[in-house]
């Protein structure tokens, strides 16, 4: 737990969160400024910067991440027409929040790229 992380601060209830899911160890919840109809986020409970970092560290913890995603997806209504599921990554990769989020968005047709 980190207290400057503003996810881990979701975590531990001290920011208030609209949350879809919760397991023993992931987090879902929707983002405050939706880019889509459905925009969700989904965290670890356990603080790590990004998904390399994530994925390397604690490979069974990234797949409890995916799984927590497509339950969201499911939940949403999202697996007839599809989603998109997107993990932005260090500064190139347009990532904000230094506490590795996958991004569930859908319900609309979304494009080739998000902008
Ligand atoms: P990133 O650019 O790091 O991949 O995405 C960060 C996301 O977190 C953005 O879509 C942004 O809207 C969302 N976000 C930022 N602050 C908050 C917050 O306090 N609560 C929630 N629910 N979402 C947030
Ligand atoms: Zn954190």
């Amino acid at each position: 737990m980190s207290t400057d992380c503003l996810f881990c601060r979701i975590v531990a209830g001290e920011i208030p969160a609209t949350v879809v899911r919760e397991t023993p160890t992931t987090l879902a919840f929707r983002d405050i400024d939706p880019k889509a109809p459905v925009h969700v986020l989904v965290i670890p409970k356990e603080h790590y910067a990004d998904v390399a970092t994530l994925g390397q560290g604690d490979p069974a913890l990234a797949g409890e991440v995916l799984a927590t995603a497509a339950a969201v997806a499911e939940d949403e209504g999202l697996l007839g027409d599809g989603f998109r599921l997107m993990f932005n990554t260090g500064p190139y990769g347009g990532q904000e929040v230094f506490h590795v989020h996958a991004h569930v968005l859908g319900g609309a047709p979304l494009g080739p790229m998000l902008a």
